[in-house]
């Protein structure tokens, strides 16, 4: 990787070249934020970028009270609380402030930049753009508060403040020369509209001009990362018009919101040159979604040193000196003594489990198969799955050797269905704890996130196929030494090998065709039997084969779905051209 540090250094000649859009940037555990996981592969990519020394700066909001704080009531319902923090403990404050007008106001925005500092000591800058000033109006001020919060209004007054604030914010900064800007995810597709007007200040053009439209193509990358329709922001044409008032002229509000409204998704796919989804699968899936368009796909990976446990950076350093610098050496995992693979593991456990026993007042045992299931809580991503048959977990529990499940997720604010699924799943939950350890752990985030993914025997995913874009969580896992049991799509359709690196829960769609119709009820079935008959029993009566299921994850699947060589993909795909 050193000799590609050198050539990248040489080719941008240390000056920062790519602007790095995203609507969160999840990068340290004491900053909320973030959601989940397009945040944290934001911030993952930022951290590798410093690493790499990918000359790069991070363009996101300030989000001051948070995503929210998840707590309970009596009854298992969500109850969502603010997340305050003192961004000055973490972050300088900016001289630079630039205005936009939103709804008829001058608003004020002002930044705060955070160094995010890199393995060789290079430093990426990442801009946290504010409006909570007192020159704003009260409902003005409000505007860079919570992160997914508040109506349409609210939302499309947070992407003006991103991508017509964010560019202002970088020219004031004198960042002149940007070469490239990756839209990661829709939310900052407005920035396109900004970079259209300043290539046409002599206002000569039409902002939609072919020549202009060339220009804008050679400097926009656009990430997309959900094949989920409600995941694609759409905004009324009217609200659009109200907000951004004599921003655009009536002509351009024709081309800008055809039909029904502004499409950000569509405004960045028009605007970029490069476009890629986030996994093999997301990308063909991309290419129907949106036919016409070229897009290609990189899959997502993590920050392999962020993610991995203490136990672990030490058996890698011990072993696999170069890790951290290079995690493509994680392959000479497979050089790496089975016995302390597990020793490191079972560390990591024991402090996942005595910190569950001590907060909850639990009695979950160290030596017992504990699967993990972690993320959003949302219809399609079937969190309740596991629980459909009590009656067979309860078997599989009594007949293994003993079986623990531990859960966590949020559910969006407004997101009613998955709130009631969190209550179903801890009744479920009630309802076994007779006969097993299970919990429900409030307030999943990046800190409890780790922990999971390196405490747990077994990271579980069973999300409704395609609809899993990449998924991350379980690359997490993998580097930690922790198998997979998931639902074949996303990542997943690359990292499986049965029986090598974990399990798959539906059948191998075969490639290029469309994925296997897999009825509910015969995954659910399979997700049983194989716990049941494969991987309880290899666990339990096989201890050394499971050790070389452990030390596959790590060598097949830590030393590719990483940051690392997603970012390589990027530099190579995306900013060179
Ligand atoms: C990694 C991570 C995610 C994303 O993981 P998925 O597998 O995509 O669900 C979400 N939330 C947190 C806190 C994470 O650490």
């Amino acid at each position: 990787m050193e000799y590609g540090i050198h050539k990248m250094k040489q080719l941008y000649k240390d000056t920062v070249k790519i602007a790095y859009f995203s609507m969160e940037i999840g990068f340290h555990e004491e900053i909320p934020t973030y959601s989940g996981g397009l945040g944290i592969l934001a911030g993952d990519t930022l951290r590798s970028c410093a690493d790499l020394e990918v000359p790069i700066l991070g363009v996101t909001l300030i989000s001051n009270k948070g995503y929210f704080i998840q707590k309970f009531d009596d009854k298992g319902m969500q109850i969502e609380e603010p997340c305050e923090w003192e961004i000055s403990r973490f972050m300088q404050e900016v001289k630079q402030r630039v205005s936009v007008r939103i709804n008829g106001e001058e608003v004020i925005v002002r930044a705060w930049r955070y160094d995010l500092q890199g393995i060789g000591g290079h430093l990426v800058p990442i801009y946290f753009m504010d409006t909570d000033l007192e020159e704003n109006s009260p409902e003005m001020r409000k505007i860079t508060h919570r992160l997914y919060g508040g109506d349409r209004r609210y939302r499309l007054s947070q992407e003006i403040i991103l991508g017509i604030g964010g560019y202002r914010i970088l020219k004031q900064l004198g960042y002149y020369d940007i070469a490239k800007y990756h839209m990661n995810e829709g939310h900052s597709a407005l920035l396109t509209l900004e970079l259209r007007k300043d290539l046409t200040d002599d206002g000569t053009w039409d902002i939609f001009d072919e020549k202009v439209e060339k220009k804008v193509h050679n400097r926009c990358v656009f990430t997309t990362h959900t094949p989920v329709p409600a995941g694609h922001d759409k905004f009324a044409t009217d609200l659009v018009k109200e907000l951004l008032g004599d921003y655009l002229t009536e002509a351009e509000y024709k081309k800008m919101c055809p039909g029904e409204g502004l499409n950000m998704t569509l405004l960045a796919l028009n605007s970029s040159k490069y476009i890629n989804g986030v996994a093999k699968k997301h990308g063909e899936i991309s290419r129907e979604m949106f036919p016409g368009f070229r897009i290609d796909s990189i899959t997502n990976g993590i920050h392999t040193a962020f993610w991995s446990s203490e136990p672990m950076k030490r058996l890698f350093d011990k072993y696999l000196v170069e890790w951290k610098k290079d995690p493509f050496t994680l392959r000479n995992a497979f050089n790496i003594p089975l016995e302390e693979i597990w020793a490191a593991h079972h560390e990591a456990k024991g402090e996942l489990v005595s910190g569950i026993n001590k907060k909850y007042g639990l009695s979950f045992d160290r030596e017992k198969f504990t699967i993990g299931f972690a993320r959003r809580i949302t219809a399609y991503k079937r969190p309740y799955m596991f629980f459909s048959d009590k009656d067979r977990i309860r078997k599989i529990a009594e007949s293994s050797g003993g079986l623990q499940v531990i859960f966590a997720g949020k559910a969006h604010p407004k997101d009613h269905e998955g709130k009631k699924i969190i209550i179903e799943i801890k009744k479920a939950m009630a309802e076994l704890s007779d006969k097993m350890n299970v919990v429900y752990l409030e307030n999943y985030n990046m800190a409890l996130a780790k922990k999971l993914v390196a405490g747990v025997d077994l990271w579980l995913n069973n999300p409704q196929p395609p609809k899993e874009a990449s998924g991350t969580s379980g690359m997490k896992a993998g580097v930690n030494g922790i198998p997979n049991l998931s639902i074949l799509d996303g990542w997943w359709l690359e990292g499986h090998v049965e029986n090598v690196t974990g399990w798959s829960i539906n059948e191998r769609p075969s490639i290029g065709k469309p994925a296997a119709v897999n009825s509910r009820a015969k995954e659910l079935q399979n997700l049983y039997d194989k716990l049941e008959n494969v991987i309880l029993p290899t666990y339990y009566d096989n201890r050394e084969g499971w050790m070389r299921i452990m030390q596959n994850s790590i060598g097949f699947n830590g030393s590719f779905f990483n940051t690392h060589r997603m970012v390589y993909q990027y530099v190579l795909s995306a900013y060179f051209d």
